[in-house]
């Protein structure tokens, strides 16, 4: 069979690596930490991204190229574009590198974002809050995750700390205003070179601390707001002329507007429900997707909700895994446990994940809820 070159050797390359076996192709994964997530269940040459030799030689041995890791430098990608497939392109990669950049293309795409500036100095950022109000949200253009490079202004009083904090990233910087949403969505497309399209169902996320922790499938919004979330990833998936997954993270408003607040080029922490509760994993979709396959059926066999497993959850996880789940019997739930491999187990570092498949969402919510594994972000976001 083929082979399938890797950028990037987490969790996102394992669960690929693990889709993509059972469709016949082989995995090799470039990544600079030895025996990883992916390096346990696929070749890997262990060297930095922005090695040129490393590169060549992932290029040499695979037959199509993606990646796992938004951060490649687009030139290693360009590079690569030069030495083998790369059905992606480096264009989108660039494109949502940068919020600036990223914000510009969904609004060309004709899709509406949060009211935003670039910042550029310090009074830029003074004027931009007053014509924004309070609170607004600064970001690093480049390089943030899990909310870090941000900060939620609460008043003109914390402009110069703020610009002055995030600076150091020597990043541009936006501003945006606050969207005082009722939920957070995503909505993860796919479409192939030869331009096929579908979309996973919508999920509704639940962040604490910034991180995700719930994503709860089907979505409790409205039938109506569901089908234009729908509609407004494939306009995305299209407009910028994905290949590959495309996940779409949204605010959602009381009065059911809809706003786009970031893209991420690849399969998504907020997806991870499709591996038990689809027809079709968004692992497989993306595979399906690189390799021009036809698309698989996203569809939906049961509501479930998915849960992040941090590393302080894994020891209670492991004492519950080892003797037969009552709880789950009661509730008529089954508890689906995804474990990355990591060996070290730091406070807030994404260590797994738990799908709970249930007839409904009240009895998977029930099923996290009661173990108390996840009781410290339970009461945090349930207040
Ligand atoms: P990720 O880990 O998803 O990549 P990130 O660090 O890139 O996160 P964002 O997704 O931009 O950060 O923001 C993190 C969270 O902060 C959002 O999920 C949302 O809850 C909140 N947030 C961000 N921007 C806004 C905004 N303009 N208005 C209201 N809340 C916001
Ligand atoms: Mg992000
Ligand atoms: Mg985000």
């Amino acid at each position: 069979g083929a082979t399938i070159g890797v950028l990037g050797g987490g969790q996102l390359g394992r669960m690929l690596a693990n889709a993509g076996s059972e469709l016949g192709y082989r995995f090799v994964t470039l990544d600079p930490t030895p025996n990883g997530p992916m390096g346990q269940v696929a070749e890997q040459i262990v060297a930095a991204y922005s090695d040129a030799e490393a590169a060549r030689k992932l290029a040499q041995q695979a037959d199509v190229i993606t990646y796992e890791f938004e951060n490649v430098s687009s030139e290693v990608a360009g590079m690569l574009m030069q030495e083998a497939y790369v059905p992606q392109g480096n264009q989108l990669l660039h494109t949502t590198q940068h919020r600036l950049r990223e914000k510009r293309a969904i609004e060309a795409a004709g899709v509406q974002v949060a009211p935003y500036r670039e910042i550029t100095s310090v009074e830029e950022l003074r004027q931009a809050v007053e014509q924004f109000g309070t609170p607004c949200v600064l970001k690093t253009a480049t390089g943030g995750y899990d909310g870090k490079g941000q900060w939620v202004i609460r008043s003109l009083d914390e402009v110069e700390e703020a610009f002055s904090t995030l600076s150091k990233a020597k990043t541009e910087l936006v501003l945006e205003q606050f969207i005082h949403f009722s939920k957070e969505i995503s909505v993860i497309a796919a479409r192939s070179p030869r331009g096929e399209v579908k979309v996973f169902p919508a999920a509704e996320n639940i962040h604490v601390s910034n991180i995700l922790h719930l994503s709860i499938v089907p979505a409790r919004i409205s039938d109506v707001l569901r089908a234009e979330a729908e509609q407004l990833a494939l306009k995305i998936a299209e407009g910028l002329q994905a290949v590959g997954l495309i996940a779409v993270e949204m605010f959602v408003t009381d009065d059911e507007q809809l706003y786009v607040n970031e893209l991420a080029p690849r399969p998504h922490n907020s997806g991870h429900y499709t591996m038990e509760a689809c027809l079709t994993s968004q692992f497989e979709q993306h595979v399906r997707a690189v390799c021009n396959l036809p698309l698989g059926d996203p569809s939906l066999t049961t509501p479930v909700v998915m849960v992040n497993v941090l590393g302080q959850h894994v020891e209670p996880l492991l004492d519950r895994m080892a003797t037969e789940d009552e709880l789950a019997k009661e509730l008529h739930v089954t508890a689906k446990v995804h474990l990355y491999g990591k060996a070290e187990a730091a406070h807030n570092r994404k260590m797994g994940h738990v799908n709970v498949l249930a007839s409904s969402i009240e009895q998977a919510m029930a099923w996290i809820e009661r173990t108390g594994i996840w009781k410290d972000e339970w009461s945090s976001w349930n207040k």
